[in-house]
């Protein structure tokens, strides 16, 4: 179980200290699937990079099965948007530096499991392609199989599918799901798409923003997911635009 308790950040730059997120609390059960949703600027990243271990709170605690979090854990992958692939390598080979960094397998194991992370994510036919070679899809893929092949219990994703074309998006995410059920890990999924966050997420943080705040925590019926056209899903995003309304009247075209 990973809590955040009381979680204050701030920045500093030269003149001021600016405070990004302010007393927030939230706990993330096993085999959770949580978006965070708000505007640009919100804190989204930040609170992400703190659950994590990449960065420390300025003041409250994170805990991960009770123990306080100031560095990246055990059983806990990040997946970012820009992939951070190394393009001079293969597929697999950038499959395998992941667990060879964790120091996990012999290089036999390590083929192995790459090549059955590949296969999970639809992409051993291109094993052998390099970064360059592949698309965007494909590269999110790989840096997805990398992470799973670290076999996570958390599995942190910075707005993993934001730079994908819509068709490709929609194939991920069903991909992503798909995974999250079968491999019965934790998710916390970093978006600004409010259609993405209630297709994938059990329950969506909305972040208000200056300072950052949870304003609303809105649990999903799994039914909402069979259909994104459905009534049940459109009345999911009508409460979600209304929680922008109410906090952000004049933000609420960025939206629509
Ligand atoms: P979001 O993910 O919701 O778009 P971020 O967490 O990336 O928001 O950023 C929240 C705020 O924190 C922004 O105003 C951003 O400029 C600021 N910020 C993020 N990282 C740093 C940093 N390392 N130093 C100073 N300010 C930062």
């Amino acid at each position: 179980m990973l809590e955040v308790k009381h979680v204050t950040k701030r920045y500093k730059n030269d003149t001021e200290e600016q405070i990004i997120l302010k007393d927030l609390n939230l706990t993330i059960g096993e085999h959770e699937f949580l978006c965070l949703l708000g505007p640009s600027g919100c804190g989204k990243s930040t609170l992400l990079r703190l659950m994590a271990g990449l960065e420390e709170v300025s003041s409250g605690s994170i805990l991960l099965n009770g123990e306080e979090v100031r560095e990246p854990q055990k059983g806990c992958t990040f997946v970012f948007q820009d992939y951070a692939l190394f393009p001079w390598k293969t597929v697999l080979e950038n499959v395998e530096f992941g667990m060879r960094m964790n120091r996990m397998y012999t290089p036999e194991k390590r083929r192995e499991k790459a090549l059955e992370y590949l296969q999970l994510v639809h992409l051993e036919q291109a094993k052998d392609a390099y970064i360059h070679q592949i698309s965007g899809g494909m590269k999110q893929r790989t840096a997805i199989a990398r992470s799973l092949a670290l076999e996570p219990k958390i599995l942190f994703m910075d707005e993993p599918f934001g730079a994908l074309d819509n068709f490709t998006r929609m194939e991920l995410q069903e991909l992503l799901l798909s995974i999250y059920r079968e491999r019965k890990i934790s998710v916390v999924f970093v978006t600004h798409d409010i259609e993405e966050a209630i297709y994938l997420g059990n329950r969506v943080v909305i972040m208000d923003a200056h300072p950052g705040t949870i304003n609303t925590i809105l649990s999903i019926e799994e039914s909402a997911k069979q259909d994104r056209t459905s009534e049940e899903f459109h009345r999911y995003q009508e409460k979600i635009f209304e929680v922008f309304h109410l906090i952000h009247r004049n933000q609420i075209e960025y939206y629509i």
